[in-house]
């Protein structure tokens, strides 16, 4: 209310510049830029890297489409990399196979993408030597992980770019927002100036590279910082609901809670893992059953390899990110859920669950 009274209704004021900082500060890096979504961000942190046509980007095939949508933007092509079977996130092995591969060609790698998926770090021990080896920029894909760790460090804080995103259905909304983060300030520098048009700073609006109008509102911002108050125990809620499934599934042949159990995911979406033969039961047949009781469930993202648009690109596979399209299941998992909703949706899945005993 303040914000709006305020009269600072642009992408430019006081809430925006410590949304900012208050962001940075909470991940512990350098520099923040307030931008209208986390595509955007990405976008951005794709130029500052210097893609372009003929590049081409890692990226791994587990996500949703606006991390490999971003590459296309800057017209290079995403190269998919296989993920880890338990958690989903980009497979080091699949990586290292293919940087070697890819720089044996002479292919020009402006980046290296990880994405945290749902909330849970990728495995930086071992991706970041791997990007050290071959001088490659690594761009963190964190829109899932606000508030995440891993090893005691802040997802967003990992990449030399990192993005968040604060859409609708994130773990802290703007209603539609993101953010750039990193530690260079000549990155920081030239987003904040991308994202106003690259309007040069002088009176007469002048322009000497194309531009974009990527920049959060004052306005939105505000809405940020109030939910930044909050995402501690948006946190908190979401593993408590993580909890109530690690409960419900705990002991059953074949079924297992997707991205595995480290005590640093902030629990964005918590999703379940069914081998059909051991288990006797499909994850489409409990998304069937759930449905049937208004209980919506979603599939894990199909994989970009898979997906029409990105019909014959090139891609490092395993099998492992198909197998989680196919026998995995997202649960309902958002903070909003009352103890009473939690409570159905977990009783639906044991009556489910005792009927298949
Ligand atoms: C949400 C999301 C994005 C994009 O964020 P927007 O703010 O919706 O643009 C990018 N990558 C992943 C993995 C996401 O989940």
């Amino acid at each position: 209310m303040a914000a709006l009274r305020s009269g600072w209704v642009a992408p430019a004021g006081p809430d925006l510049d410590r949304f900012e900082r208050e962001i940075a500060d909470r991940v512990g890096v350098p520099h923040a830029v307030a931008v209208n979504s986390g595509t955007s961000a990405l976008h951005l942190a794709l130029i500052g890297a210097g893609a372009g046509p003929g590049d081409v980007v890692v990226v791994p095939t587990l996500t949703f489409a606006a991390t490999a949508n971003a590459v296309v933007y800057t017209g290079a092509t995403p190269v998919f990399a296989d993920c880890d079977p338990v958690t989903g996130n980009l497979d080091p092995d699949v990586l290292s196979g293919l940087l070697a591969e890819l720089s044996a060609e002479g292919a020009p790698v402006r980046a290296v993408l990880t994405v945290d998926l749902y909330g849970f770090c990728a495995d930086y021990d071992r991706i970041l030597p791997l990007c050290d080896r071959y001088g490659v920029p690594l761009i963190e894909d964190a829109t899932e992980a606000l508030g995440a760790a891993y090893r005691g460090r802040a997802a967003g804080s990992f990449g030399w770019a990192a993005a968040l995103s604060f859409n609708g259905n994130k773990i802290m909304t703007t209603s539609s927002g993101g953010m750039l983060l990193t530690a260079d300030p000549g990155l920081a520098t030239r987003a904040r100036n991308l994202a106003s048009q690259a309007r040069l700073p002088v009176a007469h609006y002048e322009h000497a590279e194309i531009g974009y109008n990527y920049r959060l509102s004052n306005l939105l911002a505000a809405l940020g910082r109030a939910q930044l108050c909050r995402l501690d125990e948006m946190i908190e809620r979401r593993r408590t609901i993580r909890d109530g499934y690690a409960k419900v599934f705990a002991n059953l042949d074949g079924v297992r809670l997707l991205s595995g159990d480290d005590p640093g995911a902030n629990c964005w979406l918590t999703g379940v893992v069914v081998d059909p033969e051991r288990a006797g039961w499909s994850a489409r047949d409990l998304a069937a059953h759930l449905a049937a009781r208004n209980v919506e469930t979603r599939p894990v993202f199909k994989p970009m390899h898979l997906q029409p648009v990105f019909a014959g690109s090139r891609a490092a596979l395993t099998g492992a990110a198909e197998h989680l399209f196919d026998d995995g299941l997202v649960l309902p998992s958002g903070s909003v859920l009352a103890d009473g909703q939690v409570r159905r949706v977990l009783d639906e899945i044991t009556e489910f669950l005792d009927g298949r005993r």
